[in-house]
């Protein structure tokens, strides 16, 4: 029986964004398996979890049973699904995976079936604060391969725009909603004169719109076809996405935000997403977005993982062998590997030509270099931009 000998949390920051990474020692010399635990706001609290909680539950604990490793650690503390805890227990999930695919000798997708394509299509983001701008880097990615662009102008909710605040308004990240709609409006209608109808469109509305708004500004962007629009509501209002789906036929993509099953099962089991879009490190790991996946393969809907520079490179490579598997891959988000990254973190994925391509090393097929990785420490500051409010200060989802 090969037993786990040694759980540890490590944290870097390559490019000043908090990353946090499990390794999983085994009695068994020279076998180790990593995984992602990226909660990059609470990255201190994550490392106590796994050092503190996850190491002593672990220790000792026969490698190959993920399932129930999985299913005793949810509930070793009573309360669960909250995203701190579902991240440590991200980190040692992938890792035990990782541990596998390397005891078979097989890269990850072949022990969950095989190829269902050879590469999974990415997604890019494309920002600016005028709608030319926002056109000018779209085009640099069309030039590199990509056919899918996320199109954001000036920011998640916009900026540069002329508010007026109450006196001893305090500071944050103030947007108009009315603004934010009606120049995105105009963006998608110049985007699809500049590019015509082959290039696919994606908008982020991270979750900054009242309900009725969102219902609204979902109908409204019908015309320009988009792939999909995402997190238009917050996870606290998914009922509303019953209104949204009898007013238009604008694809809709959920859930960067999701942390628990009651999130996500309703709007599976009553179709009212097209793209299911977790933080694959924010529900637990692998073991629950293979049964996510399936899940959703039933209700005709897709996956479209979040993946921003704050899902650790071994996340991303853990989100290819899923993508390249499932046969209800929709689309990956990809921000773009950094050379310090690819120094901390050997192994990256390959991305050609729009697409990403898994690599054949065994199990996730990604290490962390840990000499490497002490040279960028992480930095424990508030964010600012999760302080969002509208032009008269109220404090709204960000
Ligand atoms: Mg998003």
């Amino acid at each position: 029986m090969i037993t786990i000998r040694d759980v540890k949390a490590i944290v870097t920051a390559p490019e000043g964004i908090n990353l946090v990474v499990v390794k999983i020692e085994t009695t068994e010399p020279g076998l180790y398996g990593v995984g992602c635990a990226t909660f990059t706001q609470r990255y201190l609290t994550v490392a106590s979890a796994v050092e503190n909680y996850l190491k002593p539950f672990l220790i000792g604990k026969d490698v190959h049973n993920i399932e129930d490793i999985w299913q005793t650690a949810n509930v070793s503390g009573y309360w669960r699904n909250g995203p701190e805890f579902n991240n440590a227990l991200s980190g040692v999930d992938m890792a035990l995976w990782d541990i596998k695919g390397k005891l078979a000798n097989l890269p990850l997708y072949q022990l969950f079936g095989g190829k269902s394509r050879e590469g999974a299509a990415l997604y890019r983001h494309a920002e600016g604060d005028t709608k030319e701008e926002v056109a000018m880097n779209v085009r640099r990615y069309m030039d590199e391969g990509y056919r899918y662009v996320r199109c954001q102008l000036g920011g998640y909710g916009g900026k540069n725009q002329t508010l007026v605040k109450p006196d001893n308004s305090p500071d944050g990240a103030y947007y108009d909603p009315k603004i934010y709609m009606r120049t995105v409006e105009d963006m998608f209608s110049y985007l699809r004169e500049e590019f015509g109808p082959e290039i696919e469109f994606i908008h982020d509305v991270h979750e900054r719109l009242s309900p009725i708004d969102a219902v609204g500004f979902a109908k409204r962007l019908e015309p320009y076809r988009l792939f999909f629009l995402e997190d238009a509501l917050p996870p606290e209002q998914i009922d509303w996405f019953e209104n949204i789906r009898q007013h238009t036929t604008t694809p809709i993509a959920m859930g960067e935000l999701f942390n628990n099953p009651n999130e996500w099962v309703p709007l599976i089991k009553n179709r009212l997403i097209d793209f299911i879009r977790i933080h694959v490190s924010q529900i637990g790991g692998i073991t629950p977005a293979r049964k996510i996946t399936a899940a959703c393969e039933m209700f005709g809907i897709r996956t479209a993982w979040h993946g921003p520079a704050d899902v650790s490179p071994v996340g991303h490579a853990a989100n290819v062998h899923l993508n390249v598997s499932s046969p209800n891959f929709g689309i990956q988000e990809y921000y773009g590997f950094s050379d310090q990254i690819k120094e901390v973190f050997p192994g990256c994925p390959e991305i050609k030509n729009g697409f990403v391509y898994p690599n054949q090393r065994p199990g996730i097929g990604i290490d962390i270099n840990e000499e490497e990785a002490k040279k960028y420490p992480c930095h424990n500051e508030l964010p600012q931009w999760t302080l969002a409010r509208w032009p008269d200060g109220t404090s709204v989802t960000p």
